[in-house]
């Protein structure tokens, strides 16, 4: 692949050889990881998965006290056949933090550094600190607490480390690559301003432009991100920026292969501009990419309108299943399927007794995440989907999410949360 310029630029981050552990082998030593051999990849995977239990299970103050209370320790897990026993944590887990108003964060700070996998390195809290405070005197020691963008009330909070940012925009870049065939720097324009550092997505964007492997121009640089313009629609300042800011497209040229990202919500606004100036663009050779949910419209319709407002076909949009809980870019291939990366992930579904379901049934998506580094990566989710042990759509070997992704009602899992609440309450000083 020496014409492949992307990866020879991404391979400048990757560490070096002799430090890897069986994750960087998992992450690192395969050439695609969307598509490796399965022998391969269950015999990576399980190195990797099982590196990654004895990493927190000794370094995270929290989960070890879960797993002994599960009666569950490293030498239990020895292959894929006993990854059933590995406790997992709902991500709602997340969101278990006491209010920082309340006590001015020290209890915050606490718990933090219990579910912190490592040493969380100390910082001063000063007064009326604020979450935002705290992130970014973490930020300067190499932790990065990122948050959900929040549809719900309350927010989860996980600790990241550069490292851990540095496997996304890897596996990001990666699905990119194989999965629109992107080969040299990747020109982005994204229908959004610059994204804030407390989503991981912010950090992602901002590495990845660090270090060369992608370009960025901002469309909608002045707008924010409080999608506010979608909902008044007197704000004719606003209006009046979208409006020039999408007259620099009709600047650009058609024939480049831009990678539109262009969030599901704010497609109707912007359409609704375009109808008044009669807008239209053939953007043939560029592709458009979505993550990260927010879908207020089903993605076939969005694909509709991205080829007739934009030229951009249907085959050339594709989504990324993402989570502040996960470390790897779960990517669409091309026919809209999800694809699971097999070397370093491990997949499955449960029913609502938390009980594992066969393949191709409908249920709760969980995963064991060995690129997790600073927490615990064996999560159940709450959302909806079904796993397929192949891609109907392409023959790339490994599992995939079926495209209809949905949220679980009545979102909050039982059972694990008794449990963890419990471990948690013993553990308070
Ligand atoms: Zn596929």
């Amino acid at each position: 692949m020496a014409e492949d310029l992307l990866r020879e630029r991404l391979s400048k981050f990757i560490p070096p050889k002799e430090e890897w552990t069986p994750v960087d082998e998992a992450l690192y030593g395969v050439e695609d990881i969307y598509n490796v051999p399965e022998e391969k990849a269950k015999k990576l995977r399980e190195d990797a998965i099982r590196y990654s239990f004895k990493h927190h299970y000794e370094g995270n103050k929290f989960y070890h006290n879960y797993c002994k209370k599960a009666g569950v320790k490293p030498d239990d897990i020895k292959t894929e056949e006993d990854f059933n026993k590995i406790p997992l944590v709902p991500d709602t887990f997340f969101k278990s933090y006491p209010d920082i108003e309340e006590d001015g964060g020290k209890n915050f700070l606490k718990w933090l550094e219990k579910i912190y996998t490592g040493e969380l390195p100390k910082i001063a809290i000063e007064k009326n600190t604020t979450i935002s405070k705290m992130q970014s005197k973490l930020n300067k020691k190499g932790i990065k607490l990122c948050h959900t963008s929040g549809t719900s009330k309350k927010i989860s909070i996980l600790p990241h480390t550069n490292e851990s940012i540095g496997h996304y925009v890897h596996t990001y870049t990666c699905a990119l690559s194989e999965m629109l065939s992107y080969k040299d720097k990747i020109k982005m324009i994204c229908f959004s301003s610059r994204m804030p550092m407390d989503i991981a997505i912010g950090n992602v964007f901002k590495m990845a432009e660090n270090t060369g492997v992608w370009n960025m121009l901002y469309l909608l640089e002045n707008l924010g991100i409080d999608l506010s313009i979608m909902k008044k629609r007197t704000d004719e300042k606003k209006k009046k920026m979208l409006e020039s800011s999408l007259k620099k497209l009709e600047k650009m040229g058609e024939d480049e292969d831009y990678l539109f990202f262009l969030p599901p919500p704010f497609l109707p606004p912007i359409l609704k501009i375009m109808d008044v100036h009669g807008l239209k663009f053939n953007f043939r050779n560029a592709n458009a990419l979505t993550g990260g949910g927010g879908w207020i419209m089903t993605q076939e319709s969005y694909r509709d309108a991205l080829f007739e407002y934009f030229g951009i076909s249907q085959d050339r949009h594709i989504d990324l299943y993402t989570t502040t809980e996960l470390d790897v870019c779960v990517s669409q291939c091309k026919g809209h399927y999800y694809h699971l990366p097999p070397s370093v992930l491990y997949p499955f579904v449960l029913d609502e007794e938390m009980n594992p379901l066969p393949c191709g049934e409908y249920g709760r998506f969980s995963f064991l995440d060995s690129l997790a580094n600073s927490y615990p990566g064996f999560i159940i989710t709450g959302d909806r989907v079904k796993l397929l042990e192949h891609c109907p759509e392409c023959d790339r070997p490994g599992p995939v999410l079926a495209p209809e992704i949905s949220r679980v009602p009545g979102v909050e899992s039982r059972g694990c949360a008794e449990v963890m609440a419990k471990v948690l309450e013993e553990m308070r000083e």
